[in-house]
């Protein structure tokens, strides 16, 4: 669990907005306010950069991935907080490299350790690793799933269900049918895949008016890797190369990770929703509010075999098999500084504190 501050906007300098929130140095504590004080792994105060925010919070999630292990990564917050920022979900072709956000970063750390690999292997004489990765972008909006990477889609068109169903497999896998899938064997093949996401998600939030901000978007890397079982330690150094190679076995290692941009947690009750719109708020409140309830009852799953309630909403459920047990988790708390949001700073920093 990590919080991460941004920075101020020109609109709350310009408008005298105080900043209220303090972090302790030299701890990973913020203080808001005069004296309400949070404790998480990690805090990021304004000044940070996206680099330590990668290197915070996915490194070592992309390393297990090349040993099997799911992980998710969720930016939570109020709408402006900062999540697709730091997420890289929309991404901006236009900004600088040290803008970059997390899902870009963690694209280049994969397939740089993909080559690796490879080259580790073929310098043993070993057979590379062969590495297949799969992109998916999806939207939950609703309590519905929406395809990003569906170009026939109209985004428009939200009154029509969608086809896409979630399974669970016997093995407790949980897989999508009727969702797009791509390939991707470069950083650049991933990027396009977000550029045609992030066209998907702006034409509808034009159309939709800000939809964005109530929906979750949810990009999915399908990692499946064989690789030959080294057995160094029983092998016998006199053995013939030739032995050697005929006795090659393989094995085969999936994973899944998936970068969740989480609708704006902000309460309904401040943009004085109704009808639709408040139905939405709902929808999305239960989204939020079905992930607290299955982090914190992960946490409390050491203790005791609590029940995790994954089925409650569309979100917990797509990622049931990628949260908990050995999967890795990691939630990015996105605030502002500024004393105008301090009551929903206050809220997004509770909710990450219940969801440690
Ligand atoms: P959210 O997705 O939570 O609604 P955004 O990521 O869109 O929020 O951020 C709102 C605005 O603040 C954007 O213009 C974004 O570029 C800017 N911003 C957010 N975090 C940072 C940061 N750490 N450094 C610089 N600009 C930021
Ligand atoms: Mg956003």
């Amino acid at each position: 669990m990590s919080c991460r501050i941004r920075p101020q906007q020109p609109s709350e300098q310009l408008d005298m907005c105080q900043i209220c929130t303090q972090v302790t140095p030299g701890e990973p504590q913020v203080v808001l306010g005069k004296d309400k004080s949070f404790t998480y792994d990690f805090v990021f105060d304004r000044d940070s950069t996206q680099d330590q925010i990668y290197e915070g919070c996915s490194h070592d999630l992309i390393e297990g991935c090349y040993e099997g292990y799911n992980a998710t990564i969720f930016a939570y917050g109020q709408t402006g907080s900062g999540k697709t920022y730091s997420m890289g979900t929309g991404f901006d072709m236009n900004a600088g490299q040290e803008h970059v956000g997390i899902i870009p970063r963690a694209m280049a750390h994969l397939f740089e350790g993909i080559e690796k690999r490879r080259e580790a292997a073929v310098a043993d004489g070993l057979p590379p690793p062969d590495f297949k990765v799969n992109a998916q972008f999806m939207e939950l909006y609703n309590e519905e799933i929406h395809d990003l990477l569906d170009t026939t889609r109209d985004p428009g068109e939200k009154g029509r269900k969608s086809h896409i169903k979630i399974h669970e497999d016997a093995a407790g896998g949980i897989y999508t049918v009727g969702v797009t899938t791509r390939p991707v064997a470069s950083l650049q093949d991933t990027i396009q895949c977000l550029k045609i996401g992030a066209l998907s998600r702006t034409t509808a939030s034009t159309n939709m008016n800000a939809q964005s901000s109530r929906s979750h978007a949810i990009f999915t890397l399908h990692i499946r890797q064989q690789r030959v079982v080294t057995e160094r330690a029983v092998s016998n150094p006199d053995q013939e190369k030739g032995t050697a190679e005929s006795m090659n076995e393989f094995e085969t290692l999936t994973s899944k990770f998936h970068f969740v941009d989480l609708a704006g947690s902000e309460r309904l009750k401040r943009t004085g929703a109704t009808g639709e719109r408040a139905k939405e708020g709902i929808s999305i409140n239960c989204g939020l509010l079905a992930l607290g309830n299955v982090i914190s009852a992960l946490g409390d799953k050491l203790k005791k075999g609590s029940h995790v309630p994954y089925r409650d909403s569309k979100l917990t459920r797509l990622l049931q098999d990628s949260l908990g047990g050995n999967s890795r988790t990691v939630m990015i708390a996105c605030v502002s500084p500024s004393d105008r949001d301090f009551m929903e700073t206050l809220n997004t920093m509770k909710y990450a504190n219940r969801a440690r």
